[in-house]
């Protein structure tokens, strides 16, 4: 009996653990919350990741470790990895942590990146913002997640406001400014690659965000098939840098044909939900299978796939339910504004026939605006 601990206890570890069950696997995971939803499926110890007593007290019940969310503090990913195997390496988790860190990679593989330049006080973010031009967004090199330490600058004159908003942040983890892509779509590549270093993607996702949050992922997504394949060739070579094992995420931008990085995300995706009833095997499944040096699943998709996330509170499920390809996810949370408390997946044969159930279920669920733009581009 193999019991894989997890780094984080959100709602990643807990579609995880349901992957893992009919493998016959256990789970532990460790969250700094009590009331972390995968703790509704698995043993959770709660405490500080800085703190070796609570680190060890995990360490101690687990054969194998691993992460639903990529702020670990490096070191304490580094303490865990020294007492127990650990996949992903702590050292692809530290260069994804850091935004430049992260760009100077995506440089030095050849992969475009938006314009970007490193800020650390507010006479650089003047001649940073002189330089890119605006619209141009300050971020934080660190700790950000769902559009979170994020500050959309539209003219010169915001960097007050902007330094204000995340200057603090300066002090601990740098910022860095980044030009505003005009982009035309927003994909993703989830991939996951083995401890033998086999590699395998599922079909590119088109994903849309409102207020820096993702609300729908189509996939597979209608791109070129040159489009595609640059873009697996550009997270093959991130996953070959870094010796990457395990399933990850890189964001991209489509602006005029081509594509430009955004991040890359050390861990199941939130744009890969949908492999759960979409694909032959889910994210979560092949995840564990990588981490554990089992034989990768196929990543093939089973018709066509729309994920909706549901942000804030959940929605009635009935329509969802009603449909025949309607799956829901229900993470077990609290409604909170801003936060991911579940999600659906609609799967269907054909765009047509997906087309019309997004729009049965928006019109029942008032949700119109969440699903048109996916409908438009199935139509
Ligand atoms: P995640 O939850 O994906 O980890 P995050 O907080 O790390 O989010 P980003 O992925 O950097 O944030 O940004 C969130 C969204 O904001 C992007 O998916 C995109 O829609 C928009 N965005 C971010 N950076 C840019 C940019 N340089 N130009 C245009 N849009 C951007
Ligand atoms: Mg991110
Ligand atoms: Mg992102």
């Amino acid at each position: 009996m193999t019991t894989v601990g997890i780094l984080g206890g959100g709602q990643l570890a807990r579609m995880m653990a349901l992957a893992g069950a009919p493998l016959g696997l256990r789970f532990s995971v460790m969250d700094t919350s009590a009331e972390a939803c995968a703790g509704q499926f698995a043993p959770l110890v709660v405490g500080d990741y800085r703190d070796h007593a609570a680190l060890a007290e995990f360490a101690s019940a687990i054969d194998i470790a691993t992460f639903d969310f990529e702020n670990v503090p490096a070191g304490s990913a580094q303490w865990l990895s020294e007492r127990v195997p650990m996949f992903p390496d702590p050292r692809a988790l530290g260069t994804s942590q850091d935004r430049l860190a992260e760009k100077t990679l995506f440089g030095e593989l050849g992969i475009p990146v938006p314009g970007y330049v490193a800020v650390d006080t507010p006479e650089d973010l003047e001649a940073a913002i002189a330089k890119l031009g605006v619209p141009c967004i300050l971020k934080t090199r660190r700790l950000g997640y769902d559009g979170k330490g994020q500050f959309r600058i539209r003219a010169a004159g915001d960097a007050g406001a902007a330094w204000e908003a995340l200057g603090g942040q300066a002090a601990s983890g740098g910022l860095i400014l980044e030009a505003f892509v005009p982009f035309e779509r927003e994909l993703s590549v989830v991939a996951v690659r083995g401890r033998d270093g086999e590699f395998r993607t599922w079909p590119l996702t088109e994903n849309w965000h409102v207020d820096g949050v993702l609300s729908a992922s189509l996939a597979p997504a209608r791109v070129d098939p040159a489009l595609e394949a640059q873009a697996v060739g550009y997270a093959r070579a991130l996953a070959e840098a870094l010796d990457y094992v395990g399933v990850f995420a890189l964001e991209l931008f489509c602006r005029d044909g081509g594509l430009l990085a955004n991040e890359l995300a050390p861990r199941v995706h939130n744009s890969g939900h949908w492999t759960i009833e979409g694909a032959e095997t889910s994210q979560f499944a092949n995840h564990l299978r990588a981490v554990l040096g089992l034989p990768l699943g196929d990543t093939r998709p089973l018709g066509r796939s729309c994920m909706l996330n549901w942000i804030g509170r959940m929605p009635d499920a009935a329509a969802v339910l009603a449909e025949p390809g309607g799956h829901w996810h229900d993470y077990g949370k609290t409604s909170r504004e801003g936060r991911k408390v579940g999600h659906a997946t609609l799967r269907a044969d054909s765009d047509e026939a997906l087309a019309d159930a997004l729009g049965r279920v928006g019109a029942a669920l008032g949700r119109e605006a969440q699903v048109a733009p996916v409908i438009a581009r199935l139509g």
